[in-house]
């Protein structure tokens, strides 16, 4: 499995999956999510309402619609409340969940966003250790590689240059 990333905007990634930062209720919201549904437009929400929301660490799959992307996975990223309320695990089981599901469904290229490091307020430099120590554990464990490549699109300077240092870090 090949981990890269990039600075951009996912809304315009031609890949077999993008994951979303969503809320629980998987009605849409701001930042990352806002973008996503206003890009693909209304069938998507139509689509989320049918699955009756998504707990914190778990994720959904729906079709991209008018995404480049093929599927959007959302997955429910833990609001930073100090570190000691199973941040770190509920972030990793975010990545978790959503790589199970882009495998199950044959995604081979899958973009992340920074998940949690916009309005829920987690550290950056702990979610992208976090973030990457999961994605590694979890193509590790496959049975086949598969996504073979997961790339983060991150917004802004200061979440690319936290992912650029623990991608480094070992
Ligand atoms: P959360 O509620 O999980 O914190 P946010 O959407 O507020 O989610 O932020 C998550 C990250 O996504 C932030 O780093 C934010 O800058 C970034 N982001 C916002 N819009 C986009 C976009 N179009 N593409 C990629 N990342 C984005």
């Amino acid at each position: 499995m090949r981990i890269e990333i990039v600075r951009g905007d996912i809304t315009t990634q031609e890949v077999d999956a993008v994951v979303n930062a969503a809320n629980s209720s998987l009605l849409g919201g701001g930042g990352v999510d806002g973008a996503i549904h206003r890009a693909a437009g209304p069938s998507l929400l139509a689509e989320c309402r049918t699955l009756g929301g998504c707990p914190t660490g778990e994720a959904r799959i729906t079709g991209g619609y008018d995404l480049p992307a093929r599927h959007v996975i959302h997955t429910v990223g833990p609001v930073w409340r100090g570190g000691d309320h199973d941040e770190a695990s509920l972030l990793a089981s975010c990545y978790t969940s959503s790589m199970a599901l882009a495998r199950e469904h044959g995604c081979e290229v899958v973009a992340f966003p920074a998940i949690s490091c916009g309005v829920y307020g987690y550290p950056l430099a702990a979610a992208a250790e976090a973030s990457v120590g999961a994605v590694r554990l979890s193509g590790e464990k496959g049975p086949i590689e598969c996504p073979a490549i997961v790339r983060w699109v991150l917004f802004d300077r200061a979440c690319f240059e936290a992912w650029q240092t623990a991608l480094t870090a070992r």
